[in-house]
């Protein structure tokens, strides 16, 4: 599977966007970054955005996707996740306050959005793509999620704490062909990102331990942009040979 890195950090400065991983072009993973890393044609291929958790920077873009596209596409744009985060979507976000509630726009029968609750710890099919979500360690329901399209399987933990079950259910996917995992704050701060259910440079290798292969390529994402240098040093420190930070609008083949 193609998968293009429109936005990877967890943070916004000019040119460096929130997560938004597409995926063969029309599946969206998160949507931090989508509207400022795709143009309109780009955008208007998205038939399924997959949302790990309702934080803000994983979610941004979607209003504007909405947006943008209305008028623009045969069919609505699908929502994935857990009901959870559906609920804080509907209910915080696309509530009429905030922004237009584009799950009835321009009509109810034919809109922009539509949403689709998918249960954790199960499987499910996305545009021919088997997708499955497995609670991670974050302060809101946040789920990380095995990718799989039937030759290979990208595990994406989301924004997690130090987190066990989405390591050992990684046992259960002999495909599995690369991993993409957070860091947040430099080492200095590492209580801190602890503390908001993130992990710091000095946390990676015990949860790659978990993981239990080196033989698969590991992805960092989320750096927040204004340590970005302290960060890339530090994940070179620990001298991991199939670590390396993601770069921003680069293509991964899974
Ligand atoms: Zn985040
Ligand atoms: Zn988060």
């Amino acid at each position: 599977m193609d998968v293009q890195i429109l936005g990877c950090y967890g943070g916004q400065l000019p040119e460096k966007r929130l997560t938004s991983f597409l995926i063969n072009g029309n599946v969206l993973i998160d949507a931090g970054g989508v509207t400022g890393g795709l143009d309109f044609e780009g955008q208007k291929k998205i038939d399924h955005v997959v949302i790990s958790h309702a934080h803000l920077d994983h979610i941004k873009d979607l209003p504007m996707l909405a947006d943008n596209v209305i008028g623009s596409r045969p069919d609505p744009i699908e929502v994935v996740s857990a009901p959870e985060v559906i609920a804080t979507l509907r209910n915080h976000v696309l509530n009429n306050h905030v922004w237009p509630d584009f799950t009835v726009i321009p009509t109810a029968d034919a809109p922009v959005l539509r949403y689709r609750e998918e249960p954790v710890r199960q499987t499910f099919e996305v545009a021919g793509l088997t997708i499955e979500f497995i609670p991670v360690n974050h302060p809101v329901p946040t789920n990380g999620m095995f990718i799989s399209d039937g030759k290979s399987t990208l595990l994406f933990t989301a924004d997690t704490g130090p987190t066990d079950e989405i390591w050992a259910r990684a046992a259960d996917y002999p495909d599995l062909s690369a991993v993409i995992l957070e860091i947040s704050f430099p080492n200095n701060l590492a209580d801190l990102s602890l503390l908001s259910g993130h992990l710091s440079p000095c946390h990676i290798p015990e949860e790659l331990a978990k993981l239990g292969r080196d033989d698969i390529p590991a992805y960092i994402y989320h750096f927040k942009p204004g340590f970005e240098g302290a960060l890339i040093e530090e994940v070179a420190d620990l001298n991991i040979p199939h670590l390396r930070p993601l770069v921003q609008g680069e293509h991964i083949q899974v």
